[in-house]
């Protein structure tokens, strides 16, 4: 490993200016992945920055009955908290799929918003690639690329991101809180993270010095009616295959709002909006959910090793539907029980 210089913050510390003057520097906080990458000689910043002493941990209510991430609220506690299981199970559930509890303990919001991929090329500095050396080459293009995505792929980079977390917050419209030398400023999830083109090694919209500061997810008719299904090669402790963060909401038998995204399969977290509008406004039965299934996968580019992918992302949101909508009737069967 590279050796660097581990810097300590202080509460009240200007992080973002602090982090300025060093520009081969880098924030910490849980250090789940960055750490790793540093060790196998992908990551190599000459300081780091520990922010866990800054008052980010906050997982609040918002007035207008949102919810607010702080960037630095675990995941462990961001999925058991009470507010977050109620009116937003696609994220909990999200969240609890992923890695394990030692891991889901430090982790923190900022940090899997940033998680990078788990391309085997990519974290074996012996191998070409185009994300870590602008044109050196991508050797999963003709090596195994089982894991590798289908959707929003480029001839440069084909890499999935992996988190769980970001396929749930890209489903529910969330927005993210940045503070940089120049001020606060809010991006869109769905516009945060960016396809590879020609340019895979630019992953984000974040600049250099940038933090994180927490996460904004509206309050919504849909996001109660919320599942994440994830496909994966064991139980635990796995990366998705292909994963569905599915939202409906329902009236007069009919789905009045839908909101679909993939997890696996795409070089970002994929919303699908084209699924989306295949659903809107239908009544639900088989033959919808094939046409979904259809849609899904338009623009798919398989590479070999891969290709199973677009018929398990089919099969995975028509399986993601079903149980949804059992869930719903369910709820309303218990509701109806009741008056
Ligand atoms: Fe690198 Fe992307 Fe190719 Fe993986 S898929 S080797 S991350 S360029």
């Amino acid at each position: 490993m590279k050796q660097f210089q581990y810097v300590r913050s202080h509460p009240g510390d200007n992080v973002v200016a602090l982090i300025s003057g060093m520009p081969n520097g880098a924030f910490i906080a849980g250090g789940t992945t960055l750490v790793d990458l540093m060790k196998l000689g992908v990551e190599k910043p000459s300081e780091l920055v520990d922010i866990n002493t800054q008052p980010l941990a906050h997982i609040e209510e918002l007035p207008d009955g949102g919810i607010r991430l702080g960037a630095l609220a675990r995941n462990s506690d961001v999925a058991h908290h009470q507010l977050v299981r109620t009116r937003y199970p696609v994220l909990s559930e999200a969240l609890l799929s992923g890695a394990t509890p030692q891991l889901r303990n430090m982790a923190t919001v900022g940090g899997n918003i940033l998680q990078r991929t788990r391309c085997y090329y990519f974290r074996d500095p012996s191998f070409a690639c185009n994300k870590r050396v602008q044109g050196s080459g991508c050797p999963a293009m003709e090596g195994f690329n089982r894991i590798h995505a289908i959707l929003g792929t480029s001839d440069q980079c084909i890499a999935a991101n992996p988190s769980d977390m970001n396929v749930a917050l890209v489903a529910l419209d969330s927005v993210i809180r940045l503070r940089g030398r120049n001020g606060e400023r809010s991006v869109p999830f769905e516009q945060f993270h960016l396809v590879p083109g020609a340019t895979p090694q630019w992953e984000t919209v974040l600049k250099r010095g940038e933090l994180i500061t927490a996460v904004d997810i509206p309050k919504s008719s849909f996001a109660a009616n919320s599942l994440y299904l994830k496909v994966r090669d064991r139980a635990s402790y796995e990366f998705a295959l292909v994963s569905v963060a599915l939202a409906l909401e329902m009236a007069d038998g009919k789905i009045r709002c839908a909101r679909v995204a993939f997890g696996g399969v795409a070089t970002t977290p994929w919303r699908a909006v084209n699924v989306e509008g295949v659903l809107t406004g239908e009544g639900p039965s088989e033959k919808l959910f094939e046409r979904a299934a259809q849609v899904a996968v338009e623009g798919a580019r398989t590479r070999g090793d891969n290709a199973f992918k677009v018929e398990l992302l089919q099969r995975t949101l028509i399986k993601a539907l079903r149980t949804m909508l059992a869930r719903i009737a369910n709820s309303d069967g218990h509701q109806g029980g009741t008056r």
